[in-house]
């Protein structure tokens, strides 16, 4: 893909923030990260509905900042159809047209409450049911297989039922090995999976968030990446300029095999992500 081109599909993924002093500085922080022309930023949803009052002034704050497209995450597990369908109401009427359409992991107090949906295929068939195509609809992928999938051609069996069910397009988990995603996109073709599928980068600033998290979702850090950041210790600005160097190589290898487009993981932050898109010449 030529880099003028994937310019436009770049885009940036925030989490409802606990206050309003940050939300305050997330908007500082979009507003940084929109001089780079994202095609939208998304903004998570908890589970269970576990966020929905700081993720819905969230998105508020961004449309009301007038940047870009705005695209809510809808988790569906512990949720209803009713709950679903004022949501879906709700970003209607301030005018969204791209939704993030998730299972979600149950929060441990909803115990085996599971509500009306066991998996996101089933939501995005509520979603279309119930607005037609009034959304564009991201769905998440595994190219390094999602924990709880028996198998990876089982995942992928999953995966292709969100995509026959009406999902537009898929952000994937983030991953570190380019590999997986070129194995990924090569085993969608045979299944005649012909979405685009476009990797999710996650910035590497912090080493013990960073395991924290891949411990939980599945992602692998390759051995020499956890070594590199056990010897860089504290020293953050080390781990920083690091993560840059390793997630501009990624995203180079991306670009040349023709990813679609980066998402990245901001964990609203701005300024591993402007460097790395820096480094590729896209801005
Ligand atoms: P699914 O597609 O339902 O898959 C979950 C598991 O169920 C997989 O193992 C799959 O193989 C299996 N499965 C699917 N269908 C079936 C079936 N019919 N029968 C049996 N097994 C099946 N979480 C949040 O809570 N909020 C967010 O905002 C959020 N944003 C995310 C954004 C991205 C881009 C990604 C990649 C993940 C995000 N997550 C979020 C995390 C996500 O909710 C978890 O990874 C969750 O465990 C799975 O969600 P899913 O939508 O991929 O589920």
């Amino acid at each position: 893909m030529h880099s003028n081109q994937l310019t436009k599909n770049i885009s940036f993924e925030f989490f409802p923030p606990q206050t309003t002093e940050h939300l305050d500085k997330l908007l500082e922080t979009a507003q940084k990260l929109n001089s780079r022309s994202p095609a939208f930023f998304s903004v998570t949803y908890g589970a269970g509905g576990s966020t929905q009052e700081r993720s819905l002034n969230t998105i508020q704050g961004l449309l009301t900042a007038k940047l870009t497209e705005v695209a809510p995450h809808i988790s569906c597990i512990g949720s209803t159809k009713e709950k679903i369908s004022e949501l879906l109401a709700h970003y209607k009427s301030q005018g969204i047209r791209r939704l993030v359409a998730l299972r979600g992991d149950l929060p441990s107090g909803l115990g085996t409450n599971t509500g009306h949906f066991r998996h996101a295929q089933e939501l995005v068939a509520f979603i279309r049911e119930n607005s037609q195509d009034h959304f564009h609809i991201e769905v998440a992928a595994y190219p390094e297989c999602h924990p709880e999938a028996s198998s990876m051609q089982v995942d992928l069996k999953h995966f292709k039922e969100k995509v026959t069910a009406g999902a537009d397009s898929a952000i994937t988990q983030y991953f570190y090995n380019v590999e997986a995603y070129e194995q990924f996109l090569n085993n969608c073709l045979k299944l005649n999976i012909n979405i685009p599928i476009i990797p999710g980068i996650m910035p590497i600033t912090n080493y013990t968030q960073l395991a924290r998290f891949s411990d939980n979702c599945g992602a692998e850090i390759p051995r020499w990446i956890r070594k590199h950041l056990e010897d860089y210790g504290d020293n953050l600005d080390a781990i920083k300029d690091f993560g840059i160097e390793v997630i501009t190589k990624l995203c180079e290898k991306l670009v040349t095999l023709g990813a679609p487009g980066l998402h990245f993981y901001t964990l609203n932050k701005a300024d591993s992500s402007l460097a790395v898109l820096a480094n590729l010449n896209l801005i």
